[in-house]
């Protein structure tokens, strides 16, 4: 059975695989890790322009060792998920101090690294180097669980464990490469999620869920639990040019080491807030709608307020953790998603 599946998987992979994805050209450890976390909760038509830009700008270890961590965000700004951009960028500064430069070759020492994963240092490893290593991403846990009909959600301990162990006796010792690309382009190309191409599956014939006509059940979905929802107030501070001010995050927590709209206790009287905070003198405020961003773990309602100031001249400067910008600024530093869409709002 393990030789079948591999060479099924392996056949599917020389005729319909990607062959021509731009981190499958000049495969270094590097370029691979890079791609690797990008790929990480995105897709690669999406991962695919940024991933060029990025290269382009931070070609080797060094390079993206040397950068500020702003840089490296503004690069990453849209791609979501920046703790993933900020660990790369915490890592790489690792691998210039404690490894001379050179992305570790072993799966302990990149697993030490910041923001890399047991399946992601196999994924590294294999895509670089072609050692024998075994994977299990989303994709591959998804192929996997409709294959032999694994019951229960994979994120929980025990699922995932069985599922590691079933990769393990699937992975064939020859063109580990190619292998652990088959099976994550498997799992993106026709095991999707919501309507998977069974009748061009290289493994149908033998696929349990498929045969049970019960491929929708697999995997099982996260047990539902209700999301605690929390409120927020961002401020749009405009000044009389129209510049408008801009505060760091701290480097934790939501959206950290990103640029923000300022952000106050919804509760709080806006003009003695801006008073205290940045000694700043309102001639009035409006409000506008309240929106939602959802986080895995919680949704925030956001109720921006527009603020529109006296004189800045007297107040803060652009310096430190704040600035002042004009939305219409082509060295617009690093923003989360709901803050780039109220800043382009203000101007239309
Ligand atoms: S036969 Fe269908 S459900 Fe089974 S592995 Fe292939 S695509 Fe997925």
């Amino acid at each position: 059975m393990k030789t079948n599946f591999a060479s099924r998987v392996l056949r599917w992979f020389d005729q319909h695989g990607r062959h021509d994805l731009p981190w499958q050209k000049k495969r270094t450890l590097y370029r691979v890790w890079v791609s690797e976390i990008m790929l990480q909760q995105t897709q690669v038509k999406t991962v695919i322009p940024y991933y060029k830009k990025f290269m382009q700008r931070f070609p080797d270890v060094k390079r993206l060792a040397g950068a500020s961590q702003d840089e490296v965000l503004q690069y990453w700004a849209g791609l979501g998920y920046y703790s993933r951009g900020r660990n790369l960028h915490k890592a790489a500064q690792l691998i210039a101090e404690q490894h001379g430069g050179r992305v570790p070759r072993t799966s302990e020492a990149l697993i030490a690294l910041p923001g890399i994963g047991r399946s992601t240092a196999a994924a590294i490893l294999s895509q670089a180097l072609d050692q024998r290593q075994v994977i299990l991403d989303g994709n591959v846990k998804r192929v996997l669980s409709r294959y032999r009909m694994v019951e229960g959600w994979p994120g929980n301990k025990a699922v995932e464990q069985q599922l590691w162990h079933i990769a393990e006796e699937l992975t064939p010792s020859g063109r580990n490469a190619d292998y652990t690309q088959a099976i994550m382009d498997m799992g993106a190309t026709l095991c999707t999620r919501s309507k998977p191409a069974c009748d061009d599956c290289p493994v149908s014939k033998d696929c349990m869920a498929l045969a049970a006509d019960d491929v929708g059940s697999y995997p099982a979905k996260k047990p539902k639990k209700v999301l605690p929802v929390k409120q927020t107030r961002l401020l749009i501070l405009i000044d009389q040019q129209g510049a408008i001010l801009l505060e760091k995050r701290p480097p934790t927590g939501i959206w950290g080491g990103l640029w923000s709209l300022p952000e106050v206790d919804p509760q709080q009287d806006i003009a003695t807030t801006c008073q205290q905070r940045w000694g700043l003198e309102l001639t009035h405020h409006e409000e506008s709608p309240v929106f939602r961003h959802s986080f895995s773990h919680y949704h925030l309602d956001i109720r921006p307020s527009r603020c529109q100031i006296v004189d800045q001249k007297n107040a803060i400067r652009s310096e430190g953790e704040l600035m002042w910008c004009k939305p219409q600024q082509t060295d617009f530093p690093a923003v989360a998603a709901p803050v780039a869409k109220l800043l382009a709002a203000v101007h239309d």
